[in-house]
Parts: structure tokens; C-alpha cells; sequence
């Protein structure tokens, strides 16, 4: 909904998709003109639909939702109308059927709409938990704002830890232990930790590396 929101006040075009377990759905907002996020999709409480970090999600669903994504992304870059412009693509991997659902904006949208009713309240998670990769808990740590951490205070703590520093730009690094452990740190402030059991523990090690 922020991304939804963000676009449309911005005037950008959104390449809308998700993928959680067996289905799959993409659709393209074209701010003003289609129906939005939420015309068809609104007053979803995030924390109520199943992770794909609970229930998995079928790798070759995100391939193809990856890939009609970005088949979408380029006809509004080559300026083609997209062909899931006002069309939900509903994929179900249970039977690989392929559905398109008609979709209208609607007038009582809270967001796009003429609606007085107040839009859904979004709230900010500091520690989110993503898709597990290979089987590992996978916890991204955001920052209320960006910040612009000096990077090679924290990539020196990580080495002092014993980890190994694989890559390293001007945005960020990324690093792994013997111990399982990997992880990306950006200047913005962002953390990926990959390969605590625990939320707390990941919480911890956060904490060990970029307080002061
Ligand atoms: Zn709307």
C-alpha cells in the first residue's frame, strides 16, 4: 500500500506483484487512469495472510511472475499500453492455470476514489522477516529513515567477529561466517541477516554491529 500509495502521488506507473505459496497475481496501476491497489485489493491487514517465509512459495511462481512483471515493466517503458492495465493475472500453480480478472477503479476508493472514508493506516516494522532462503530465516532490519552509516566502522566489527567480507561497494557489503551465517549491510541503514533461528538472536547481532 505505501509503494501504491507513493506511485500515485508521484504520478508512476506500478507493476503490482506477489507470490506466497501456490498463486501468484500481477497486475499494472497506471496512476489516474486504471484502478489502483486498492480499488481491488484494499483494508488487507499484511499480518494476516500467510508469509512465504511460513508457507513457502514455489520457485517457479516467482519466475514467472518475475518474468510477466517485467514484460509489463518494459511496454510502459516503450510506451505500449501494458496488458495488465486494469486486469488482475491470477496464477495457480495447483492446476498452472492462468486466469485475467477484470478490474474497475472504484469511485469509493479511499485512496484513488472520491471516498471521504479514511485510508487503510499503514504501519512501519522495523524487523521484517522475508522468504527463508534454502531454508534459513531470512530477517531485514529497516531504520525509521535513511540514515548514511559510516560503513567501514561496521564492516570492521563484523570482522573483528570473525566474518569474511565477500563483497563491498560504495552502498554496502556483504559478508558470511563459518558459522551459517550471511549478511548485507547498506549505507542507508537497511540489514539483511540471513541464518539466525531466532528473531531475537538476529536482533542481538543487529544491534552488536551498528550500535555505537
Ligand atoms: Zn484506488
Amino acid at each position: 500500500y505505501a509503494l501504491n500509495r507513493a506511485c500515485l502521488e508521484s504520478g508512476t506507473p506500478l507493476i503490482h506483484g506477489a507470490a506466497v505459496a501456490y498463486n501468484g497475481n500481477v497486475s499494472t496501476i497506471i496512476p489516474g487512469k486504471t484502478a489502483c491497489l486498492e480499488c481491488f485489493q484494499g483494508g488487507i491487514d499484511d499480518s494476516e495472510l500467510p508469509t512465504c517465509a511460513v508457507v513457502g512459495v514455489h520457485p517457479s511462481l516467482v519466475n514467472v511472475i518475475g518474468s510477466m512483471m517485467a514484460s509489463e515493466a518494459v511496454r510502459v517503458l516503450a510506451g505500449l499500453m501494458p496488458v495488465l492495465a486494469d486486469r488482475l493475472m491470477f496464477v495457480d500453480f495447483h492446476d498452472l492455470s492462468f486466469d485475467v480478472i477484470k478490474l474497475m477503479r472504484s469511485e469509493r476508493c479511499p485512496v484513488c476514489g472520491e471516498s471521504d472514508r479514511e485510508p487503510y493506516q499503514l504501519t512501519f516494522e522495523p524487523i521484517v522477516e522475508i522468504c527463508g532462503r534454502e531454508g534459513r530465516r531470512v530477517f531485514v532490519f529497516q531504520p525509521d529513515e535513511s540514515l548514511d552509516i559510516e560503513l567501514f566502522r561496521v564492516l570492521e566489527k563484523v570482522e573483528k567477529l570473525g566474518y569474511e567480507v565477500f563483497a563491498q561497494g560504495m552502498l554496502g557489503f556483504s559478508f558470511v561466517g563459518s558459522d551459517g551465517v550471511k549478511g548485507s549491510v547498506l549505507k542507508s541503514g537497511i540489514t539483511i541477516l540471513e541464518g539466525f533461528n531466532t528473531r531475537d538472536s538476529a536482533t542481538r547481532f543487529h544491534a552488536n554491529i551498528l550500535g555505537s
